[in-house]
């Protein structure tokens, strides 16, 4: 049962990116010249992908079940991934896909970043597959279409509504072929998905700071299941090494919200909240989404690590349980602190408690 109205569906007004908006907008009037050009690039290419990622997101929810059914295949077939790559050629062009390069049941090839997209995009299926018993981003089996090599040292990635689109990166802020190569860019990207077949969490203030959440604790996942890291094995940075250096280690981190770049400013509480207002300045972030996400995802952290083992087993499962079934659109953090404890209920008292505790650390239940 959704805890808020799901009746206010508004598509975000810019696309799910992995890039913060306001790391790009520091960059953009602080950076030196080269790195001030890469993201001025990347900030004008991320509002033109607002129509597209617009209207996508109305075709799908006005076709609604009907498009689920065109990609579902025969009802009761067994799940089966599909995905296919496409090389958007470097050459600026902005029609997608582009030209195909693999599919789901051919070998690698001669190119390492659509090998990188198939390998992120295949973990991540498995992820949802094996571990959630979910087929595919809309759980009817959707192929999963990536494009990589998209504009011309593109310093992104994102969700555009239908697919993944890779950037190869400048050089200047993201390391060249990094963003492809990080599994936990990738399955953060693709949960978006997952987010908008399932709570459709407004992208604005909290309820977009929880879509965000979601993606990078699904991203992380992603990556801990595919190197069968433990909790204490895990970094839980999102992005670890796409970064040029000089610029941080990573987009975020969820144990220490915060401390992942020069110039980061996720709080790892309530106390730190940053309240911005959700306008069309990308220093604003929609509201800081890609900002006060910190808060619940350090929770996420606290009830991993209390529980101990592999965190796609417990808590990832109470988390998934808690977006694809109980939150509604414009759910806040209190909703997503209320129905995580519901659901580890029905997992034990020690379950329970440490959700509890957690969501008490970071200040949202008080
Ligand atoms: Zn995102």
């Amino acid at each position: 049962m959704p805890t808020t109205s799901t009746a206010r569906r508004t598509p975000p007004r810019t696309p799910c990116s992995i890039a913060p908006p306001d790391l790009l907008a520091r960059v953009a009037r602080q950076g030196t010249p080269e790195q001030r050009d890469a993201a001025l690039a990347a900030l004008a290419a991320s509002a033109s992908m607002r129509t597209q990622r617009s209207l996508l997101s109305r075709m799908r929810l006005e076709l609604g079940a009907e498009t689920a059914n065109l990609f579902a295949g025969l009802e009761g077939a067994s799940p089966t991934r599909r995905q296919t790559v496409y090389d958007n050629e470097s050459q600026g062009r902005s029609g997608l896909p582009g030209t195909r390069k693999r599919g789901e049941d051919d070998p690698p090839v001669d190119d390492a970043s659509v090998n990188s997209a198939y390998d992120g995009t295949a973990a991540t299926y498995d992820l949802l597959q094996q571990v959630f018993g979910r087929d595919s981003l809309d759980g009817a089996g959707m192929e999963l279409i990536s494009s990589v090599h998209y504009g011309v040292d593109f310093d992104n990635a994102f969700w555009n509504g239908a697919q993944m689109v890779y950037g190869d990166g400048s050089g200047q802020l993201f390391v060249k072929g990094a963003l492809v190569q990080a599994l936990d860019v990738v399955g953060h990207e693709l949960f978006h998905g997952v987010t908008s077949f399932t709570a459709d969490l407004t992208y604005s203030k909290q309820s977009g700071a929880l879509n965000e959440h979601f993606s990078d604790v699904f991203g992380s996942l992603v990556k801990q299941r595919h190197l069968d890291q433990t909790v204490d094995e895990a970094d839980w940075l999102i992005g670890a090494g796409t970064l040029v250096p000089s610029m941080g280690k990573a987009l975020r981190s969820m144990s220490e919200p915060g401390t992942a770049y020069d110039g980061d400013r996720q709080p790892a509480d309530m106390a730190h909240y940053v309240d911005l207002p959700d306008d069309n300045d990308p220093r604003n972030d929609n509201g800081g989404v890609h900002t006060n996400s910190g808060i619940p995802n350090r929770a996420f952290y606290l009830v991993a690590t209390a529980l101990g083992g592999h965190a796609w087993e417990t808590a990832g499962a109470i988390w998934y349980r808690t977006v694809t079934e109980r939150l509604g659109s414009l759910a806040q953090f209190s909703d997503a602190a209320a129905q995580t404890m519901d659901v580890a209920s029905s997992f034990g008292d020690a379950e329970r408690a440490a959700v509890e505790k957690a969501w008490r650390e970071v200040g949202v239940l008080t």
